[in-house]
C-alpha cells in the first residue's frame, strides 16, 4: 500500500486537559483578591468536596502529587518492613515505597488485565510483609475481592495505586472505595490534571485526619504537631486549575471514547496486534496495544521507531518493567524468572495517541500508519 502522509506536527500520546484561558484567570483573580495561597485555602477545600462528589468517594483528601500520595499513605498506616507490589507500574510506586524505608517485593501480573495475580500475591508473602500495593493499571481495575480476601486473611493493610483509573467504577462503585486506601495522580499526563497534584481516597474518617495533618507537616491545631508529617498540601493556584477542569471531564472521556471506537474497530483482528483495553471502554486514561514481536513481522521498538518517522510518539510505558531498573534489579525478587508474564508484557506493549482533541479523523491516519508499518 501507498505510504500515508505523516503529521505535521509532532502527536503526543496525551495533551493535556486545559481550560480556556480566561475561566483560569477569573478564578486566579480571586486568589489575588484574598491573599491566600496555601495552607487549606477555599478552593483547595472546594475541589476536594466536588471531587469527593463526582468520583463518589467519602474520604478524599487532595494532596501534592501522586507520589507523594503514595508515601502518605504508607505513612498513615506506619508500614515496615515488605510491601507486594507490581513490577508493570510507574517507577514512581516502587521509588514512593522505597523512600518510605520499605522494601519492595515484586509478585507477576495476570496475562490478561495486567494487573497483579493474587496466586503470585499469596506466594511472595512472607513474616516482615506488611502491605500490598496493586496498581489499577491503565486504569484496569485489579482483581478487588481476591486481593481483599488474601489482606484480610493475614491482617495486612491494602493500598492500591490508582493514579491512572480517574473516574473508572467496578460494577458501579467508585475503584476508590475498594481496599484502606486508594491514590490518584493528576499529573499534566492524566485523564483529569493539575499540571501537579495529586489525592489519597480513604474507607476511614479517621485515616483521612491522620493523612490531613501529615501533609501539613503533622499539624492537627495551631500549637499541637501530633505527628512527624511533610508538606504535602495542594496549592490554591494548583486547585483552580482543577475546578476549572474538573467541568471539561466528560466531553474529554466521550472525546477519548471516540477515539477508542476508532481504535478498536480499525485495529481488531490484526495478527500479532491485540488490543489491551477492557471491552467495555472504562479505562480512558490510556489506549494500549501489544506487538507480539514474532506474529506482527516487525518488533515493538521497531514499530514505534517507525511510527515516529510518521510524528507518531507512542510510548512504551512501562518498558523497562521496574524490576529492571537497575537499583532494583539485584533484589530477590526481581528475577525475571518469577516475573515472566510482566517481562513478556513489558517488551510489548505500545501506549497510541489517545485524548478528545485528537479526534477521529487523526486516529483513522493513525490507524493506516499502523496498516502500513504491518503490511510492509
Ligand atoms: C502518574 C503515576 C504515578 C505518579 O503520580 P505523580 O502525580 O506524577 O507523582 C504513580 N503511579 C502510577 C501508576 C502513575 O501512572
Amino acid at each position: 500500500m501507498a505510504r500515508p502522509p505523516a503529521f505535521e506536527k509532532p502527536v503526543y500520546v496525551v495533551r493535556p486537559l486545559l481550560p480556556a484561558s480566561d475561566d483560569y484567570a477569573a478564578l486566579i483573580r480571586e486568589i489575588w483578591g484574598r491573599q491566600w495561597l496555601t495552607n487549606k485555602g477555599p478552593l483547595q477545600d472546594q475541589l476536594e468536596l466536588a471531587l469527593s462528589k463526582y468520583l463518589r468517594t467519602p474520604n478524599l483528601s487532595l494532596v501534592s502529587s501522586g507520589t507523594t500520595a503514595l508515601m502518605l499513605a504508607f505513612r498513615a498506616f506506619e508500614l515496615s518492613g515488605e510491601v507486594i507490589t507490581t513490577p508493570l507500574t510507574s517507577p514512581a510506586t516502587i521509588n514512593a515505597i522505597t523512600w518510605c524505608g520499605l522494601t519492595p517485593v515484586f509478585a507477576d501480573i495476570d496475562p490478561v488485565s495486567l494487573t497483579i495475580d493474587p496466586v503470585a500475591v499469596a506466594q511472595a508473602m512472607g513474616p516482615r510483609t506488611s502491605a500490598i500495593v496493586p496498581v489499577h493499571i491503565y486504569g484496569m481495575p485489579c482483581k478487588v475481592d481476591k486481593l481483599q480476601e488474601i489482606a484480610d486473611g493475614r491482617n495486612l493493610r491494602l493500598i492500591y495505586d490508582g493514579a491512572q483509573a480517574f473516574g473508572v467504577e467496578i460494577e458501579g462503585t467508585s475503584i476508590l472505595n475498594f481496599g484502606d486506601v486508594c491514590i490518584l495522580s493528576f499529573h499534566a499526563t492524566k485523564l483529569f490534571n493539575t499540571a501537579e497534584g495529586g489525592a489519597i481516597a480513604a474507607r476511614d474518617r479517621e485515616i483521612k485526619q491522620r493523612i490531613d495533618a501529615l501533609k501539613a507537616l503533622g499539624y492537627v491545631d495551631e500549637t499541637t504537631v501530633a505527628l512527624p508529617g511533610i508538606n504535602g498540601r495542594m496549592n490554591e493556584l494548583t486547585a483552580a486549575l482543577g475546578l476549572a477542569n474538573l467541568g471539561l471531564v466528560e466531553a474529554e472521556r466521550s472525546g477519548r471514547a471516540k477515539v477508542a471506537d476508532v481504535y478498536r474497530s480499525r485495529l481488531a483482528g490484526k495478527p500479532g496486534l491485540s488490543i489491551v483495553n477492557n471491552p467495555d471502554g472504562s479505562n480512558l486514561q490510556y489506549f494500549v496495544i501489544r506487538i507480539d514481536n514474532q506474529a506482527c513481522g516487525i518488533s515493538r521498538d521497531l514499530f514505534c521507531d517507525r511510527l515516529k518517522e510518521f510524528n507518531v510518539f507512542a510510548r512504551r510505558y512501562f518498558y523497562p518493567p521496574c524490576n529492571e531498573i537497575p537499583f532494583y534489579r539485584n533484589l530477590p525478587s526481581s528475577d525475571p524468572q518469577n516475573l515472566k508474564v510482566a517481562t513478556r508484557v513489558a517488551r510489548e506493549v505500545v501506549v497510541l495517541p489517545h485524548y478528545g482533541a485528537l479526534g477521529t479523523v487523526a486516529a483513522h491516519r493513525i490507524c493506516d500508519m499502523i496498516d502500513y508499518l504491518l503490511d510492509a
